[in-house]
């Protein structure tokens, strides 16, 4: 039997979320599927205390961009981005956008999945899409998952 609800003291009954998402700095969440709970007046909570932290956590986590290449950084103070293979610059404004599925499998919670629309920049004398940098592909993911949460109106406790 789970915590009764914080705000109207209501049963909690487990559920699975309909698709969500959430946006920041033309990188786009969206969460499919997620397991949480909610009472009858429609008030909804995490699964666990620590879901909402390691959900971000993992959506931030440099091993969620794996599959896009990264840009060289240069520049101290104004930073570049360069194209790894050939030095070139790349563009100023994203390019395009690339997709990345992630399984989130947090806890004992029931596994499920989050689409990730990545803005990318293209180099234009390869053709090849980087992203400028772990961290800051990171950020714009964990500030995005943080809008996705704020749009269902969904807390902790
Ligand atoms: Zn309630
Ligand atoms: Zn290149």
């Amino acid at each position: 039997m789970s915590k009764p609800c914080s705000k109207c003291k209501g049963e909690m009954s487990p559920g699975i979320h309909e698709s969500f998402h959430g946006e920041e700095g033309g990188l786009r969440v969206t969460i499919r599927d997620m397991p949480y709970v909610a009472c009858a007046e429609g008030h909804k909570r995490f699964v666990s205390v620590a879901f909402a932290g390691e959900l971000l956590d993992l959506l931030r986590s440099p091993g969620t961009f794996q599959g896009i290449p990264t840009a060289t950084k240069k520049g101290l103070f104004r930073k570049s981005y360069l194209c790894p293979d050939c030095t070139r610059e790349l563009p100023e404004s994203p390019t395009g956008q690339r997709e990345q599925d992630v399984s989130a499998e947090l806890g004992k919670a029931q596994p499920f999945k989050v689409v990730l629309s990545i803005p990318v920049y293209k180099c234009g004398s390869c053709g090849e899409e980087y992203i400028r940098s772990v961290e800051e592909t990171g950020t714009l993911a964990f500030k995005a998952t943080d809008h996705a949460y704020r749009s269902i109106d969904i807390h902790p406790s």
